[in-house]
């Protein structure tokens, strides 16, 4: 079976699996000024599964136009599929799932789903790889509500001052996706040539990692790390290198890293501050750096 793999931006990628086609999330159409990805959603022609790490606009939207063109069936959490039915996306292409799941893609290709945890959007928003973060722990969910500096503060002044502000408010009115992540889910794709670990926001529980045994880890780098329900204490190069120690993946992606949203991001795909991580951290573990729709073939 050949499998290979587009990066589409954030954490969109096409993976074809022999015959089949595989979206992990669906968010392409993004905002006029971010760098284009190559494919629009509205072009997608073939795909016959949809996997959705969480229901914010930036790995949902999209899903909806896919599903309904291709007739694709869509994994995701009850609140992912409550927005999609919302699109009238047919309920019978929706498999709502929480994690503990086993769905069949093709005849020797599975996917196992397994709770994950969305990034500590409350106290940090877009953040350099190698930027050092520490405190904010043990904190209640009132005294996150008040720590200054989150992600939607950051969306919510960029959409309210500069030029770019309307076309960012209108993007974002007009995004389908939810204001809740419905809880994250990471997968867990089995097939005859290796395993293909995805996870598109910078949480984790490190009770699920530890068992895992991907051959390749798509980890998602944007925001505060949350690791075990708490903001992760170091940088999110630090983080990513730590999931690949407990997930002794052979190979990890990084996604998540573009200027997607221009103002509000700017663009850190230099993953250089992730290669010396895993250098320290976990050595045995080599970085895939990929570009927008290259086609690079995995598990060969
Ligand atoms: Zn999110």
């Amino acid at each position: 079976m050949k499998v290979t793999i587009d990066w589409l931006g954030v954490a969109t990628f096409r993976l074809t699996l022999g015959e089949t086609v595989v979206f992990l999330d669906a968010y392409m159409d993004r905002v006029p000024s971010a760098p284009p990805v190559g494919l629009s959603a509205m072009d997608v022609e073939r795909a016959d599964f949809i996997l959705v790490g969480h229901s914010h606009f930036d790995h949902l939207a999209g899903a909806d136009l896919i599903a309904k063109n291709t007739r694709a069936r869509v994994i995701g959490s009850n609140e992912t599929c409550r927005v999609l039915r919302d699109q009238d996306v047919p309920k019978e292409q929706l498999l709502r799932s929480q994690g503990g799941e086993r769905h069949r893609l093709a005849p020797d290709v599975t996917v196992r789903v397994f709770p994950g945890l969305h990034s500590c959007t409350w106290c940090a928003g877009t953040v350099a790889l190698d930027e050092d973060m520490s405190g904010h722990e043990g904190l209640t969910e009132d005294e996150r509500a008040a720590v200054a500096g989150g992600l939607v503060e950051q969306i919510t002044r960029a959409a309210t001052v500069g030029d770019a502000a309307r076309e960012l408010r209108e993007h974002i009115g007009n995004a389908v996706g939810s204001g809740d992540s419905g809880g994250a889910l990471v997968y867990l794709i089995e097939t005859p040539q290796g395993s293909i670990l995805f996870q598109d926001t910078s949480g984790c529980w490190s009770g699920v990692l530890r068992d895992l045994r991907p051959d390749v880890a798509i980890l998602a780098a944007a925001g505060r790390g949350n690791l075990d329900g708490e903001p992760f204490q170091g940088s999110l190069a630090q983080f990513i290198a730590q999931e690949a120690l407990w997930l002794q993946a052979g190979t990890v992606i990084v996604c998540h890293h573009d200027n997607w949203l221009p103002p509000v991001t700017r663009d850190t795909t230099d993953v250089t501050p992730v290669r010396e991580a895993l250098a320290r951290t976990a050595p045995k573990t080599k970085l895939l750096e990929m570009g927008y729709l290259e086609g690079m073939e995995l598990l060969s």
